[in-house]
């Protein structure tokens, strides 16, 4: 993300000075916009004198995404009264929920498709974009998705959020999966959001076992065919990048009992206490051999294999895998 843009808010402060002046010019008094007028004036001079953005208390740099919310504030997350911080706390878990309620349905089935996700955000919210699209009752494809916006927290999670809007509608009016990923390039790019990116692996799955991907710059999912392992590499840039951003797109024949598995960074790039990272090959390898297990299980090993992999060194990111199987027509 980003650096805060003192000189850009020093413009919106002055102008918004100016509006609650004018304001009071009209309304006479209210103690709510003389109080507003004062704190606005307060980060101005902080601006001027070079502490914008410094805790009154701790004199530790105020954290970058709280003082994009509120360009206002005096003091860190951590030096806010208890009153204060239990607003914030409450604003966080109803944007958990709301996250949570973006998540599709785990542990499914759609044709004969296996389809199981863990979705682990490293804070409240998460940066990290989960979906599965059935088809419609008529028939057609199912899509999956997993991606990662740069960053992490209520940033990254609104940028998830409206990615999620942003795929679903345009699904349909999209014939190609290149096609689609390339709209969804260029409407991101023309957001004023765009200062994050966005690596994505998409996929469109057919009941006859056809499934074709696109991965943009994301880390390579994998495909587990006949026993043999094969990593779906970037097949274009992450989104929200270069407007005229191009995707290719892959396609495979998957047979019953071959499967799919999909990982965010949070996976390949955890670490043990040595720094070691827990790294792409040993995912490779986990999957390869544990290829034979239903979805559910393949990322309960994952899960207990990192855990055991990083000790007590704790999460650093946002942790979501997913995977799919094929089954046996008729089962
Ligand atoms: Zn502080």
């Amino acid at each position: 993300m980003t650096p805060v843009d003192t000189a850009a808010v020093q413009a919106q402060l002055i102008e918004r000075s100016g509006r609650i002046r004018s304001a009071l010019e009209h309304v006479r008094h209210d103690d709510q916009l003389v109080h507003l007028l004062k704190d606005v004036d307060a980060a101005l001079e902080r601006i001027g004198s070079g502490t914008y953005g410094i805790c009154d208390v701790c004199h530790e740099p105020i954290e970058e995404e709280y003082l994009r919310a509120d360009p206002l504030v005096t003091v860190c997350l951590e030096h806010l009264s208890p009153g204060e911080q239990k607003t914030i706390e409450r604003d966080l878990e109803l944007a958990a929920r709301v996250q949570g309620k973006l998540l599709p349905m785990c542990n499914t089935r759609v044709y004969s498709w296996e389809f199981c996700y863990h979705y682990e955000p490293f804070g409240p919210v998460g940066g990290d974009y989960c979906d599965l699209i059935r088809p419609s009752e008529s028939g057609g494809d199912m899509y999956f998705f997993l991606g990662d916006v740069s960053g992490k927290g209520v940033a990254a999670s609104l940028l998830v959020s409206y990615l999620h809007a942003t795929v679903r509608s345009l699904l349909h009016s999209e014939p190609t999966l290149a096609g689609l990923m390339e709209r969804v390039n260029r409407l991101l790019c023309e957001t004023t959001l765009s200062s994050n990116f966005i690596t994505l692996a998409a996929g469109r799955a057919s009941a006859d076992g056809t499934v074709e991907f696109v991965n943009a710059g994301h880390c390579h999912p994998l495909v587990v065919r006949g026993g043999a392992i094969r990593s779906i590499e970037t097949t274009g840039l992450p989104l929200g990048i270069s407007f005229g951003a191009r995707y290719r797109s892959v396609t495979t024949k998957l047979a019953p009992g071959d499967s799919i598995f999909i990982y965010t960074d949070g996976l390949s790039e955890a670490r043990n206490s040595e720094k070691e990272e827990y790294s792409e090959a040993r995912i490779s390898a986990l999957v390869a051999r544990e290829s034979g297990v239903t979805p559910e299980a393949l990322i309960g090993i994952a899960r207990r294999d990192l855990s055991a992999f990083s000790g007590g060194s704790g999460k650093f990111d946002d942790l979501s895998i997913m995977a799919m199987r094929r089954l046996s027509e008729g089962t």
